[in-house]
């Protein structure tokens, strides 16, 4: 009898066999900073030159987070083709120093629906469509698709939720498949657990961790490296220990201690060779990373020369992680200017009037008032910028803040007291800010409306163009509302200036006054694009103003005094 050759099952499989994949997971709890890890060992093969992109995989069913709320999911982060994103994907490209796409992010919702789209045009020939293989097969196809002509050296992709989740099953499941079709240099799991220390007994438990392994490995995964959030340095003993009932080398148990600043994560990683063992279990050679640039930069954020107070007047301001690129926008920007930024959480809700307003903001040194939707503590946000506008306190305002700082200046400098943008007031006689003509036709909320990166002209003379210095840039934008053409010119003439302006849509996208040392509020969203050791210009100039006039104000009380 002649023996049939053993056929290839895997030749159909669209894994890159030069491409190296880095799965990480999360177990015990939610919230340990997975999207953080993942940036961190993006940067540390970024520092050994290879080629790393960074993908994030959500289980809930919303196609994207565009449609939550801030207090449900905190920012929504805009990549430059209007993708709305998980808050992660800031993570990525701002460690990584890289721009996503949509392909980067990826929700059950946008697999589901590809998937039945797919059953409905008939392409699946009579088949019943079911979770394996075909909602698996898709989460593989997008694991690869990110890769697009094998651009990267290595994948990283997050798997949001927690090991044990019932809604997270089939991404594991398709991890589960994809390592074993790829072969095991190709592909690591690389899990991020909880070490806690129970204050009472003083004592550390690794139990948890290995429960969470233990279901890892129930459903077909051995994770290759532990990533150990915990409160102190573990010792050997629990490193040992840890090792032994995970099933993995005490080597790769690392300790992912609480961290000054997230920036320090890389760098207290690479301490431990987390970089070295990654290379050396995906076969990739070993280099020597270069780490100098982010030294000298988490150097600068620990231990600045000067502080400045800066409020943030929102209506989200209970979960910071609303606000999760203005933070560390400000992260950067202070750095740049050897300046500690402490946010003051100001609710806007609560600036009732003048007094109230004086009261709560009389220490700061610069007020931003952040983007929003509705109209709940608007009343409150307009009071703050009258503060600073009268005051010349340094102010940002973004999206809704410039929409608020025109309806502002509407009403208290050219004397239209109903003037207000049209999401708050349809039928003002003064629609200030009102929707594009094309926004008006729009009914869907999800993706609609105008969104990513758009070019702008700076105008030259202007704070903008100081801020800038170059005439054409381009920023990123998510709102439908814009400034309403038709009372720009009595507002110019009142001591409005327009800082930047998008030609071809006859736009305006950043205002300014002519009276006040800095005042400056945008149309999009500047802090999308800020970066380590690459600051956003308004983000580092609003820094150095505040730090003015903080010394300004210690001036002028020394010599009252
Ligand atoms: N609600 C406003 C609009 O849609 C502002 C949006 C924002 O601040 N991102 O135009």
């Amino acid at each position: 009898m002649i023996l049939k050759k053993p056929k290839n099952i895997w030749k159909n499989m669209k894994t890159d066999k030069t491409t190296k994949y880095i799965f990480v997971t999360g177990g015990v709890i939610s919230g340990l900073g997975k999207g953080i890890a993942c940036a961190s060992i993006g940067y540390l093969l970024k520092s050994r030159g290879f080629k790393v992109t960074i993908q994030k995989f959500d289980p809930y069913i919303n196609i994207d987070p565009g449609t939550m709320s801030p207090f449900q999911h905190g920012e929504v982060f805009v990549l430059e083709d209007g993708s709305e994103t998980d808050l992660d994907l800031g993570h990525y490209e701002r460690f990584i120093d890289e721009n996503m796409n949509s392909r980067n992010s990826n929700t059950s919702g946008k697999i589901y629906y590809e998937v039945i789209n797919r059953e409905r045009r008939g392409d699946y020939l009579g088949a019943t469509v079911q979770v394996i293989p075909h909602i698996t097969d898709e989460i593989k196809r997008r694991i690869t698709a990110v890769n697009v002509n094998s651009a990267y050296d290595v994948v990283i992709c997050e798997i949001g939720g927690t090991v044990g989740d019932i809604e997270s099953q089939p991404f594991l499941e398709a991890i589960r498949q994809f390592r074993f079709e790829s072969g095991r240099s190709n592909c690591i799991n690389v899990h991020l657990t909880l070490v806690p220390y129970i204050e009472t007994s003083g004592e550390i438990k690794t139990k948890p961790t290995q429960h969470s392994v233990m279901r890892l490995r129930e459903i077909g995964i051995q994770p290759d490296i532990l990533l150990c959030r915990s409160k102190f340095h573990l010792d050997e003993s629990i490193h040992k220990k840890i090792a032994l009932f995970c099933n993995v080398m005490p080597e790769v148990v690392i300790d992912a201690i609480d961290a000054e600043t997230i920036y320090e994560i890389p760098l207290i990683f690479d301490q431990q060779r987390l970089g070295d063992q990654i290379t050396d279990l995906l076969n990739l050679p070993r280099r020597k990373p270069d780490l100098k640039d982010l030294e000298e930069f988490v150097q600068a954020i620990k231990n600045p020369r000067d502080e400045v107070n800066i409020a943030i007047c929102g209506k989200y301001t209970q979960l910071h992680d609303a606000y999760k690129s203005i933070i560390e926008s400000f992260n950067h920007a202070g750095a740049e200017n050897n300046t500690r930024v402490n946010i003051v959480w100001i609710e806007s809700e609560d600036l009732t009037n003048d007094s109230e307003t004086v009261n709560k903001l009389k220490n700061v040194d610069g007020i931003l008032v952040p983007g929003g939707f509705g109209e709940r503590g608007v009343k409150g946000k307009i009071n703050a910028i009258k503060l600073a506008r009268e005051n010349g306190i340094p102010f940002l305002g973004i999206c809704l803040g410039l929409q608020c700082a025109v309806v502002e200046f509407a009403r208290n400098v050219c004397g239209w007291k109903d003037a207000d943008s049209t999401e708050f007031n349809e039928n003002t006689q003064h629609p200030v800010i009102d929707l594009m003509e094309e926004q008006k036709r729009v009914f869907n909320k999800g993706g609609t409306m105008r969104l990513g990166a758009y070019a702008a002209e700076v105008v030259p003379g202007t704070l903008a163009y100081e801020i800038y210095k170059n005439k054409q840039i381009s920023e990123r934008h998510r709102h439908r509302y814009e400034v309403n053409n038709t009372y720009l010119a009595e507002m110019v003439k009142a001591g409005l200036v327009v800082g930047a302006v998008n030609k071809e849509l006859n736009l305006v996208e950043m205002i300014e006054l002519k009276n006040h040392p800095w005042f400056v509020a945008c149309q999009f969203h500047p802090e999308m694009k800020s970066r380590i050791n690459k600051a956003h210009p308004i983000f580092r100039e609003f820094v150095r103003a505040a730090r003015k006039y903080h010394n300004q104000k210690a001036e002028n009380a020394r010599s009252q005094s």
